[in-house]
């Protein structure tokens, strides 16, 4: 297995070629992640983020450039391969939840997990186990409306990593928390990506948050530096 979770190699991307409001979002962009490292990435708002982790996430396609998860490079690869990829591989949290509301806590974790083919039981055991490591066991039988921000959150990373990917993205995940419950959700993070050598690309304003992770990135006229 490849100790590099995470290549993008001379990442070019444009909006609206050719036209007058063209806009070259990135322009070689490049960046390693190592299994087990968590990198913060800072960028003002506007700057290309989302689009580089949907990028890293193989959710849109770069103009130029290369992108490899756990050693496989996927650039120019199918859909059903692109796809194959981001669901073994990838986790992805986002600043709202986007957990099902009819469905609870647990059931959030376990749907994702039947879909990959793990038994019922098995689903629901790595649940209460990644619940119980981000500290919501107690609220498992929980729809996410009766949650509170922190524990949706945290659920939302826990439904990240059901099915073990190596790759965590997140954009601005403690974006919508209050200081204190940011805090938390990040403490959560730390320890589950800490303890299953996963690697994280995650992007955040929060400088005292970016400090606490292994490096940071900061994206700025379309290159990481
Ligand atoms: P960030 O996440 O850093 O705020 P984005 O990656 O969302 O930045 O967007 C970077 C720039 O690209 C912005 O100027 C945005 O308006 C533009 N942009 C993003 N997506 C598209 C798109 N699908 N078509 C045209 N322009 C886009």
């Amino acid at each position: 297995m490849s100790d590099v979770a995470l290549s993008l190699t001379e990442i070019k991307k444009l909006y609206n070629a050719g036209k007058p409001n063209e806009i070259a979002v990135l322009r070689g962009a490049e960046l390693q992640v190592q299994r087990g490292e968590v990198v913060a990435l800072v960028a003002p708002s506007g700057a290309g983020k989302s689009t580089l982790l949907h990028i890293a996430g193989l959710l849109d396609t770069p103009d130029e450039g290369q992108v490899q998860i756990a050693g496989e490079d996927l650039t120019g690869r199918s859909d059903r391969a692109r796809t194959n990829a981001r669901r073994s591989q990838i986790g992805f949290v986002y600043q709202f939840h986007h957990l099902l509301p009819e469905f609870t806590a647990a059931e959030n974790i376990i749907l994702p997990q039947l879909a990959a083919g793990v038994s019922q039981r098995e689903a629901a055991a790595r649940a209460e186990d990644l619940l119980g490591k981000v500290g919501v066991a107690t609220r498992s039988d929980h729809r996410p409306g009766a949650l509170s921000g922190g524990e949706q959150q945290r659920v939302a990373f826990c439904r990240a990593l059901a099915n073990s990917p190596g790759l965590l993205l997140a954009d601005e995940p403690t974006g919508n928390l209050d200081p204190e419950t940011s805090d938390q959700v990040f403490d959560a993070l730390m320890g589950l990506a800490r303890e299953t050598g996963l690697a994280a690309l995650i992007a955040t304003h929060n400088m005292e948050l970016a400090g606490r992770m292994d490096r940071t990135v900061r994206l700025e006229q379309g290159v990481l530096v």
